[in-house]
């Protein structure tokens, strides 16, 4: 197919608009017409991504952006799976639309963030197991304050019954004086391996259906390197993204920098200490200088830090740059993520004292609330991120298949 050809194609889906589109990717084999089975079922949302991709790949103004738009320009047509894999492959950076001459007030109204957002919440829903909790990303930040008071009344009720009061005569820092170790273990080791569970099973349904083929060990090193550095979020030019404006700010990477590693620091605390319980028969409470208290104060500060920053980025947010819809879940899991660290940490300053015990109260049942809610929320992301950029790091080893001149 011609780039005119394209271009005459994307001018002509701009004009089809949008419902008209939908309807005529959602109907049947038979009223699909001339549609492509690639193109058949899509949502409205994913039949809007595909109008939207056929004119960014007439126009390819943005092709060093990001890696959606080179993984664009190896395709002609857009179905559900590659709408969904490039949908996820979007760090919802906000370059290309503040770039794009296409952009409302233009009657193409190209938003490529957005739909991208749109698009990406439906993928979390369509693959969610069981299929039934998927709806719990459409209500996510309701689901979210509910769980975290469930679990923390839970917590609360459980201190009193163990102990007989919130408050006591200082324990010298032993948790397991107020819940008993095994219980700790019996009931977050049994949440958080449901919730690995139906994420695993989630995002391995949308690996068979993004059909990435072998992956080689440089695609594996790539992935990992653009995971960990968070490569997209320099905006392709290294500056990084828009927030309100259409100046580049690096703080969105910054700041999710801090809750990514702060996070991970928090897990390896915690994994340390279950080697010390569990290998050195050392059990907690364990000193200021020993390694888990280290890690996990690190951590901490970068779990404060790094949300905090992530709420005023959100707040502050260009409103066109994402899916107001999901503002809730956002914050939700940003305000989640800062009370762990919060109660984390007072609890650590504060565990020889009479608080000891409310403090754990209240800490562990904000870290329930996001092991209960990991699956159905903002957390994943992360994984969907990655398993995209995998897939991403795969296919560009591949040979082209699209040979554009050729006709
Ligand atoms: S976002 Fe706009 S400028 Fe960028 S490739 Fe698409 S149409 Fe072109
Ligand atoms: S918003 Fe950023 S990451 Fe998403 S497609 Fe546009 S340039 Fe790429």
């Amino acid at each position: 197919m011609s780039l005119d050809k394209l271009m005459s194609e994307a001018k002509s889906l701009a004009s089809g608009h949008i419902t008209e589109s939908a309807e005529l990717v959602m109907g049947d084999g038979a009223a699909c017409g001339g549609v492509s089975p690639a193109l058949a079922l899509l949502s409205a949302d994913e039949a809007e991504a595909a109008r939207i991709l056929q004119i960014c790949n007439a126009c390819r103004y943005c092709e060093g952006f990001c890696a959606v738009f080179p993984a664009m320009t190896r395709r002609l047509e857009f179905g559900k799976a590659d709408i969904n894999y490039m949908a996820n492959l979007c760090h919802n950076c906000g370059d290309c639309l503040h770039a794009c001459q296409y952009a409302a007030p233009h009657e193409f109204n190209v938003n490529v963030p957005k739909v991208m957002a749109k698009v990406r919440v439906q993928t979390y829903t369509d693959y969610a197991w069981p299929p039934t909790l998927g709806a719990l990303y459409k209500r996510n930040g309701l689901a979210v304050s509910l769980a975290m008071a469930a679990a923390i009344a839970l917590f609360l009720i459980l201190a009193v019954a163990m102990t007989g009061s919130l408050l006591h005569e200082p324990l010298a820092g032993d948790f397991y004086a107020i819940f008993p170790h095994n219980m700790l273990v019996l009931m977050f080791g049994a949440v958080f391996g449901f919730s690995v569970l139906a994420l695993g099973i989630g995002v391995s349904g949308f690996w068979r259906q993004v059909s990435p083929g072998k992956a080689s060990g440089p695609a594996v090193i790539e992935t990992t390197k653009d995971v960990l550095r968070l490569r997209y979020l320099d905006g392709g030019h290294g500056k990084g993204c828009n927030n309100e404006d259409d100046a580049f700010t690096l703080w969105r990477r910054r700041f999710h920098h801090f809750t990514f590693y702060g996070f991970m620091l928090c897990f390896a605390a915690t994994s340390v200490a279950t080697l010390y319980h569990y290998l050195l028969g050392l059990p907690a409470p364990y000193a200021w200088t020993s390694l888990p208290v280290i890690l996990g104060t690190l951590g901490g500060i970068g779990l404060l830090i790094g949300p905090a920053g992530l709420l005023w980025l959100n707040f502050t947010r260009h409103p066109e740059h994402g899916d107001d819809a999901q503002k809730p879940m956002d914050r939700g899991f940003i305000v989640l993520l800062f009370l762990i660290s919060l109660t984390g940490l007072a609890l650590l300053v504060l565990r020889d004292t009479r608080y000891m015990g409310l403090l754990l109260a209240l800490h562990l049942g904000v870290v329930m609330a996001l092991f209960l809610t990991m699956p159905y929320g903002k957390f994943a992301h992360g994984i969907y991120r990655s398993a995209a950029l995998l897939k991403w790091a795969i296919e560009k080893r591949q040979p082209l298949k699209v040979k554009l001149g050729s006709d």
